[in-house]
């Protein structure tokens, strides 16, 4: 019989049913180390207080109005958004894949607007993940997202990771609306696209006029220690995708566009009906009015450095676990000689949650604000964990 949820997920056998900080309450009553932060959602871990005043506060106004009417809270929200990047533009949605709806659609009509519709052809590269709607399942094009859910959305083309010729051939095709990319790719192992990489691809964007779309669902919002990755590269996108870490865990999501990228979404071109509701964009003002400081980033980049120098230890001291750390900030991946969900399950053991990815990769994606002795607690329960997994290999 199939189950009351539709079994599309391979969950862990653990629910939990408060949380404070980066720690989690397992119903019953053990404490885990939340290193996963609900898939890089919970930026401010978990119960903050600005965030449970926003939400509290708001909620006992005004829910939802939709967007027939002004929201001010929405438009304050776009405000800073503005103010804190390269968009001049913005639209509220409530998950990453929604934005990445709305970046394919605007690319296209920024095209069709130009007198140029036969430009709808957006580049992808293989490895990638812009979430699970017919767009967003096109552009990553991995065989297990598309498999069976025939026709796909057409107008896309998937280029190898890293193969500069390839790109510039591709990129050379009269047909290329826009190219998306992950700055970091998060749910493919946490893979670093070189500062030197996307300057190229930016120059190329400007020869030939294609839009950058960087998808920043994962890595954006703080995650690097600054507030948006590709700022490390020092270029800037013509559109952005932004979600998870936005509402901090209240479903939130936001394309981010330039005056020009956007021209042509006009009254009616696109909409939703929660996008950006009070409750969301009361707590996306009190989750920016805490990430978007220098303060609060310099401290991530500090945090960060910490994390990343006991993970070298570790993989240093567990030869036969972990092969090796990569990442940027608090976006961390460890590679793995041992299969990725024997690693989950051990630091469940040590009561720690981690997050699986591709590529024989677990990724630590803890929440911003973690303290120093949730770090080295962190390490500690690793190093247990890695214990435990290298003496079942030695048993088998
Ligand atoms: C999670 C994710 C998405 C999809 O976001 P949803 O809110 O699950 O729709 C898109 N792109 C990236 C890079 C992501 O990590």
């Amino acid at each position: 019989m199939i189950p009351a949820i539709l079994p599309t997920y391979n969950r862990a056998p653990l629910a939990f049913v408060s949380g404070e900080g980066a720690w989690l309450v397992e119903r019953d009553g053990r404490r885990f180390l939340d290193m996963g932060a609900g898939i890089a959602v919970n930026v401010l871990g978990h119960a903050h207080p600005a965030l449970t005043a926003a939400l509290t506060a708001q909620a006992g106004q005004l829910w939802h109005t939709s967007n027939l009417y002004e929201i001010p809270q929405q438009q304050a929200l776009a405000e800073r958004l503005v103010a804190a990047t390269f968009a001049d533009t913005c639209f509220f949605t409530n998950s990453g894949t929604e934005a990445c709806e709305l970046a394919v659609k605007m690319a296209r009509k920024y095209w069709t607007a130009k007198g140029q519709p036969d430009r709808h052809v957006v580049l992808a590269f293989t490895g990638s993940f812009h979430g699970r709607s017919s767009a967003g399942i096109a552009a990553a094009g991995s065989k297990k997202m598309v498999d069976g859910f025939g026709p796909l959305l057409p107008g896309f083309r998937h280029l190898p990771f890293g193969d500069h010729d390839a790109l510039r051939a591709a990129m050379a095709e009269p047909d290329v609306a826009a190219v998306i990319l992950e700055p970091i790719q998060g749910e493919g192992g946490i893979v670093l696209v070189p500062d030197q990489c996307l300057k190229g691809l930016r120059d190329l964007c400007d020869e030939t006029g294609a839009l950058m779309i960087l998808d920043e669902v994962q890595c954006g919002m703080g995650r690097t220690g600054r507030l948006f990755a590709h700022e490390w590269a020092g270029v800037a996108p013509d559109i952005m995708m932004v979600a998870k870490g936005i509402g901090g865990g209240f479903p939130l999501g936001a394309l981010l566009a330039t005056e020009d990228a956007a021209g042509a979404m006009t009254a009616g071109t696109h909409g939703s009906t929660y996008g950006g509701n009070p409750l969301a964009c009361a707590v996306g003002n009190a989750v920016m009015e805490i990430v978007a400081d220098d303060a609060f980033l310099a401290d991530v980049r500090r945090k960060a450095g910490l994390l990343r120098q006991g993970l070298e230890g570790l993989v240093a001291s567990h030869p036969d676990v972990f092969e090796r750390v990569r990442g940027s900030g608090l976006m961390l991946g460890l590679r793995c000689r041992v299969p990725v969900p024997d690693v989950v399950a051990a630091a469940h053991g040590q009561e720690m949650c981690i997050v699986p990815a591709a590529d024989d990769t677990v990724r630590l994606l803890p929440p911003l604000n973690l303290t120093d002795d949730d770090i080295r607690e962190a390490l500690a329960r690793l190093d247990r964990a890695a214990a435990a997994l290298a003496e079942q290999a030695g048993a088998a």
